[in-house]
């Protein structure tokens, strides 16, 4: 793979891990530091330049800094999106995340790719030293 994108943001949620037998079973809220690494085996057309130069936009990959009104995670009750429920820990969470970025950076391709090279690795950090890996 010869090309890597990586981007590193932060959002702010809150979230209770219903169940939890202790203080994560409470509401109480993390900043969340997120790290997405595309990789690509070739470069593309993006939704703002027409010319095979990019990966992906920068844009398409931090759509999770957003505010939740605006479709991103920033000021959200994690367990009111019904694509997480309940179960809110970081390894769901990061799962999410590669499903939910994957999804979006596909439906800029052009008609006819579809993407296959595509390799997506997401890093979550809960708290500063505690960190979820997801890809496949
Ligand atoms: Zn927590």
């Amino acid at each position: 793979m010869p090309w890597t994108l990586s981007t590193e943001f932060t959002f702010d949620s809150a979230h209770t891990i219903t169940g939890y037998d202790g203080p994560c079973g409470r509401l109480h809220g993390h900043t969340y530091r997120v790290r997405l690494q595309l990789t690509s085996e070739r470069l593309r057309p993006s939704a703002h330049v027409r010319r095979s130069i990019m990966v992906a936009d920068f844009k398409t990959l931090k759509w999770a800094k957003k505010d939740v009104t605006q479709g991103g995670l920033d000021h959200a009750y994690l367990n009111d999106l019904p694509d997480l429920g309940d179960d809110t820990t970081a390894e769901v969470i990061a799962a999410y995340l590669h499903r939910e970025t994957l999804r979006r950076v596909k439906e800029t391709l052009d008609e006819g790719d579809d993407g296959a090279d595509l390799r997506l690795r997401v890093s979550l950090w809960e708290t500063p030293d505690s960190c979820c890996e997801y890809w496949e």
